[in-house]
């Protein structure tokens, strides 16, 4: 089958949406099983990422760069730093991780509602 580069990019758009958000509402002191689900989480994600071309690409970056689960703060610096090395790699611009604060929003109105099920 042939590559369709706009379909890619489309699920990589929402494949970041997801990860970063998923940053931004980690919490800022996690317990020890809290980092580890996210470590889990990241890993799994490279493994099963369904571009198996880019999945292959994120593995080796996660070797080179391993996961920052121990705070928000670390997660999310941790996630726009990787996102940096593959726009890097695509020829894209550099995203400006001091401006990563408020960019990110659930929408869910609820501040640590997570916790809540
Ligand atoms: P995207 O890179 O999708 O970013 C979406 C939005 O996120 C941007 O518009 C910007 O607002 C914001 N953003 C940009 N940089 C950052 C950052 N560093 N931190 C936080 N937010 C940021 N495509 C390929 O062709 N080859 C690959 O090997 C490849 N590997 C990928 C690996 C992974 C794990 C993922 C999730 C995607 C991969 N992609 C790959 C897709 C690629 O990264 C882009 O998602 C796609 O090309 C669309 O790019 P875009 O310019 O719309 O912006």
């Amino acid at each position: 089958k042939l590559e369709n580069a706009t379909i890619k990019a489309e699920l990589g758009r929402a494949s970041w949406k997801l990860f970063h958000t998923m940053m931004a509402r980690f919490p800022e002191k996690p317990t020890p099983d809290d980092s580890l689900a996210l470590k889990t989480y990241i890993q799994l994600f490279a493994r099963l990422y369904p571009c198996g071309d880019c999945a292959a690409h994120f593995r080796k970056l996660l070797e080179r760069y391993p996961p920052q689960t121990g705070s928000r703060n670390a997660a999310a610096g941790w996630a726009c730093f990787v996102h940096n090395q593959v726009n890097k790699r695509l020829g894209k611009q550099e995203f400006d991780c001091n401006k990563i604060g408020d960019f990110y929003d659930c929408g869910c109105g609820d501040e640590d509602g997570n916790k809540k099920n």
